[in-house]
């Protein structure tokens, strides 16, 4: 007998998709090319070091009791307790631009209070844009409509360099597109990011992939691991089943992807469909991670994520060589609120980076390259921040190239596709596709899109 629904990936999206389903009794498999769970936000181990691969922060973080949140809601339908995900938040966190420095916290009104002091002209604008966002209805999957952002924001906000300095946090935590940020994507991310806030799971990713892992299994799910979909086999528009790497075939009612639109439909058989119309996504990061002998805060850093720019200009696109150095993120993991401190320091910074560019590379000079972008990144990084060199204990990075390895998305593009397919449909009657270019992103984004695309076209209909 088949499955109700088989589900591709077990990332964020793919899990909670999962636990939805068999929550439901549905009969659901989640098959996964990796033997590591996770994609985009899973984690490795180095040298008896466990590292997570994407998380930073997990962003919309909202205090227990809450419901109507993003995270209030994933939590309820899910059916964990706000305990269960054992939080943190962060201490404090800013945007570093050459004149400017905004601060925020967990605590909206303390970022209101920061842009008042930093750009006194401009916070009457910035008030009205923030009663637009509030207003906005983000999520209504209904609506295609696509608006750029800048536009919008030009009408509230007069000075260019606080555009630049809202839209740099945003965009490195959520934009697919270069340049400008859909207004959607960009109300999404300042709620996300500004009105609720950061957080980090004691554990980290290793913990939190564990507990819906467990959490699907007890309902009865079946997950397989290192078991790569080969073909989706959509004769007349309806698929019947899938080819899995051993030769293995599963039949199936519906299959939800999440290994990305164009991902997936490269995956049909036969070939019915065309991929060139489709906008494949670039925007992709060197990560590096550096472990320190002490905390960041005795190295003179207290903030838990610096979001920076060394230029005024903020630009938001693939650099022309291996990694832009103009602009990144860096995250000291220490300066959450844990109960208690991290065994060691550890520091990440990230980079905007050129696929094409790290994929050409030979293995010989792939490496090299590695060490030489990385430490023009960190001497970029010690005009503002504390050279920790000589602390350095274990150092590691990863680039697109990696990315597209482990998680298959093409270009390594870490937000997919510019164009998102809100309503999850594809051309073939049961197919959907969930996460990443459904539209919802980061780690509680991917979660809550799993739900829904779950809800909407399985447990709807
Ligand atoms: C460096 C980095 C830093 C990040 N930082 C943060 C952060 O601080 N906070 C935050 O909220 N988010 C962060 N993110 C983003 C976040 O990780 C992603 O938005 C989210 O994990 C996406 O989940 P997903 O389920 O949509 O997709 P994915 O995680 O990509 O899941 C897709 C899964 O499908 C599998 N797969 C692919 N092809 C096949 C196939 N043919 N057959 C079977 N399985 C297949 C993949 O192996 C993968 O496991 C970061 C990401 C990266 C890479």
């Amino acid at each position: 007998m088949g499955y109700d629904a088989i589900i591709i990936g077990s990332g964020l999206s793919g899990l909670a998709a999962g636990i939805r389903l068999a929550m439901f009794n549905k009969k659901v498999c989640i098959v996964e090319k990796h033997t590591v769970l996770g994609g985009l936000n899973s984690y490795y181990v180095r040298k008896n070091r466990t590292f997570d691969v994407g998380l930073h922060a997990m962003t919309n973080f909202t205090p227990k009791g809450v419901r109507n949140s993003p995270l209030g809601k994933l939590l309820k339908q899910l059916r964990f307790s706000h305990d269960d995900f054992r939080l943190c938040q962060q201490h404090i966190s800013e945007i570093r631009f050459p004149e400017h420095v905004l601060r925020f916290t967990n605590d909206f009104e303390f970022f209101r209070q920061d842009v008042a002091d930093q750009f006194p002209q401009e916070i009457d604008g910035f008030n009205k844009l923030v009663e637009k966002i509030l207003s906005f209805d983000e999520l209504n999957l209904k609506n295609q409509e696509v608006l750029e952002s800048r536009p919008i924001l030009e009408r509230f906000i007069r000075n260019p360099i606080l555009i630049d300095m809202l839209n740099c946090p945003l965009m490195y935590y959520g934009n697919a597109r270069e340049g400008d940020m859909d207004f959607y994507q960009f109300v999404i991310m300042f709620k996300s990011i500004f009105v609720e806030g950061f957080a980090k799971p004691v554990g980290g990713m290793n913990y939190i992939l564990h507990l819906l892992e467990e959490r699907f299994k007890q309902l009865g799910g079946e997950l397989r691991m290192g078991s790569g979909v080969t073909s989706i086999n959509a004769e007349k528009g309806t698929v019947e089943s899938i080819n899995l790497e051993n030769g293995e075939k599963l039949v199936c009612e519906k299959v939800i992807s999440s290994i990305g639109y164009v991902e997936t439909l490269k995956c049909c058989s036969p070939k019915l469909y065309e991929t060139e119309d489709c906008e494949t996504g670039q925007v992709s990061f060197m990560e590096s991670l550096f472990v320190v002998d002490r905390e960041p805060r005795d190295l003179g850093y207290d903030k838990s994520i610096v979001f920076f720019s060394t230029q005024p200009k903020f630009d938001y696109k693939v650099p022309d060589e291996m990694i832009s150095i103009t602009s990144g993120v860096l995250c000291c993991s220490n300066n959450f609120n844990y109960p208690q401190p991290l065994k060691e320091g550890l520091i990440r910074l990230t980079n905007m980076a050129n696929f094409a560019q790290w994929n050409s590379l030979p293995r010989s000079d792939y490496i090299a390259a590695k060490k030489k972008w990385r430490n023009k990144a960190l001497e970029s990084v010690f005009t503002f921040f504390p050279d920790f060199r000589d602390n350095m204990v274990f150092l590691d990075s990863f680039t697109p190239k990696t990315i597209k390895k482990y998680t298959g998305h093409l270009n390594g593009a870490v937000y997919g596709s510019p164009r998102k397919i809100k309503n999850g449909k594809t051309p073939v009657k049961n197919l959907f596709i969930c996460g990443t270019d459904q539209g919802f992103l980061g780690i509680i984004g991917a979660t809550l899109s799993g739900i829904s695309m779950a809800n909407l076209h399985v447990l709807r209909k």
